[in-house]
């Protein structure tokens, strides 16, 4: 399978998360040419700040590989990475990562910092984005539009309640 390939069946993952209510962003591990691992955003669902889809998904693919080291894997994430798991991929030694929409508020992966790419650290990997990038971030986008919706209309439900 192609990167796009793979990328689509992060998009399904992400897609879980959303029908749960959360965030949409899904990832996959892949090594070998085999996913291996495969995971959500639940950070709403365990209400623990570390629950991000690629956190998720290296705990997973370290419990299959037997390692922390998760060498000569490839990491897929329907969006760039945040700080905090960027600095988990550095620590997990990914060598690959392919990322589909940017985030211009968290992105450490090209957008707002390249953490993944900065040869100060002990280790860097290669960066590919922008695989999937509109149907990734179109997921979020309507999601949160959604999400907006709803709390408007809660908004007028209440005052309406609070005329009558
Ligand atoms: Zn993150």
């Amino acid at each position: 399978m192609n990167d796009q390939e793979y990328m689509q069946i992060a998009i399904d993952e992400a897609q879980k998360a959303a029908v749960l209510g959360e965030v949409p962003i899904g990832a996959l591990i892949v090594y070998k040419d085999e996913i291996i691992a495969s995971a959500f955003n639940l950070r709403e669902k365990l209400q623990t700040t570390g629950s991000h889809a690629e956190m998720l998904v290296i705990d997973k693919a370290n419990e299959v590989i037997g390692s922390w080291r998760l060498e000569e894997c490839t990491l897929y994430v329907t969006l760039e990475p945040c700080p905090m798991c960027a600095g988990a991929i550095l620590q997990a030694r990914i060598p690959r990562v392919v990322y589909g929409a940017k985030d211009q508020k968290a992105g450490c992966a090209g957008t707002l910092l390249n953490l993944l790419q900065d040869d100060r650290f002990n280790h860097q990997a290669e960066v590919v984005s922008g695989i999937m990038e509109e149907e990734a971030g179109e997921l979020l986008t309507s999601f949160f539009k959604e999400l907006r919706q709803k709390k408007k209309k809660r908004t007028i439900e209440m005052d309406d309640n609070n005329k009558q």
